[in-house]
């Protein structure tokens, strides 16, 4: 979906002038402005990435297309937990049944995506392992609402007809697991392993660049995004300007 993960952001409070939007509207308006400057957006799931004759052939559910080029930033995939039916991104109201969630985790997705769901008017608890990881005014802020915070694991959820069963705090119509996310690069893994270059993010593989948190999941931000995106594109602009006779 055009936007991403950052659709699913409460808050963004890290994007230097553009303090407090909601991720959802910080994707809007991306979005405008990419069409506005020419930038062609198809929504289409890619089924394969084969390199052939030095240029990429895409497989989408829209054909096939070749590229001399490609920048992928397919983002992340979450760490599952053995929790039948739990989700693991939350896009909308419409995505929960009944009034209550069980949130498992402890860091920011956890604590953001609480406050989100908290303010539709959903009874929300947070079951977090060790101290909380989120930071300290996400947590400040979930304390303050009146989140619910339970330590413990997953080993005290069990899955019932009427929901999941927390020990000591009852059943929840819904669960998600926030515990983590991997990079997702599964599009390029039949190429074995695929190093990235700073700072051009261009790849052990010619004309292939990783960026966002495909590249670095330690490093998972909007502005890194965004820059690793920028430096791939200047990357490529350059080659064509060259391959053209150009400076
Ligand atoms: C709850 C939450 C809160 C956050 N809050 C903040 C914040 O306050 N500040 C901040 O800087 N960052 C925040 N982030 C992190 C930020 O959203 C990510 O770092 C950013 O979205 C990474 O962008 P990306 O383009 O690399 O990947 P993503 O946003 O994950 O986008 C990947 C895109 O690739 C598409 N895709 C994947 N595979 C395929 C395929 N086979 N075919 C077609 N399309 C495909 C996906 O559908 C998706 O649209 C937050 C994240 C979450 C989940």
């Amino acid at each position: 979906m055009p936007g991403g993960l950052l659709r699913t952001a409460n808050r963004v409070d890290n994007l230097l002038g553009m303090k407090g939007m909601s991720g959802l509207s910080l994707c809007e308006s991306f979005l405008e402005h990419a069409r506005d400057m020419g930038v062609v957006i198809e929504a289409a799931p890619v089924k394969s990435i084969n390199v052939h004759e030095g240029s990429f052939h895409l497989e989408s559910g829209k054909g096939n297309r070749d590229f001399s080029n490609l920048i992928l930033a397919t983002g992340s995939r979450p760490k599952r937990l053995d929790l039948p039916d739990a989700m693991y991104r939350i896009d909308g109201p419409g995505d929960l049944k009944g009034g209550s969630l069980l949130i498992i985790g402890g860091g920011d997705l956890a604590f953001d995506n609480a406050l989100r769901v908290f303010g539709w008017g959903i009874d929300v608890c947070i079951l977090h392992r060790s101290a909380p990881k989120a930071n300290h005014s996400l947590v400040n802020e979930v304390r303050e609402a009146g989140i619910r915070l339970v330590k413990g694991d997953v080993g005290m959820v069990s899955p019932g007809r009427d929901g999941y069963h927390l020990e000591g705090e009852g059943v929840f119509d819904n669960a998600a697991v926030f515990t983590g996310r991997v990079p997702d690069r599964s599009l390029i893994d039949h190429m074995g392993p695929v190093e990235v270059f700073m700072p051009s993010h261009e790849t052990s593989v010619k004309g292939l660049y990783v960026i966002g948190d495909a590249a670095s999941i330690e490093s998972s931000q909007t502005a890194y995004a965004m820059s690793s995106g920028l430096s791939a594109a200047m990357d490529i602009a350059r080659k064509v300007r060259e391959d053209e006779g150009g400076p």
